[in-house]
């Protein structure tokens, strides 16, 4: 899961760009807001126009991925993390293996 490469974060941004300017999503950089839906930092989340979900945007970042997720799938993907973090502690290296489909990108 994840952006695979920076190739597809570019690919990505760009889609997402389009759906913005085409007022089909709306980019809401309010830390305040964001807190208050996921009680972690964003600067960056983005709300469908259509069906009103938000959508979580984490760029990739040396070690980092970066994600697009909505609420549910940043749980998941916290969950998963903390489980990795906790394994990693316990027994050296594993490889993280998270697997997040289902309703990522709906909206894109
Ligand atoms: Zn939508």
């Amino acid at each position: 899961m994840g952006f695979s490469s920076q190739n597809d974060y570019d690919n990505f941004i760009r889609i997402l760009d389009e759906k913005v300017k085409n007022q089909k999503m709306k980019i809401n950089s309010s830390l305040e807001e964001a807190n208050s839906i996921l009680g972690i930092n964003y600067y960056t989340y983005v709300t469908c126009c259509n069906c009103g979900e938000n959508w979580f945007l984490e760029m990739p970042d040396h070690s980092k991925r970066g994600y697009f997720l909505n609420k549910q799938g940043v749980g998941i993907y916290y969950a998963k993390k903390d489980e990795h973090d906790r394994k990693v502690k316990r027994n050296g290296l594993i490889i993280l293996t998270i697997i997040l489909i289902i309703s990522i990108y709906k909206c894109i």
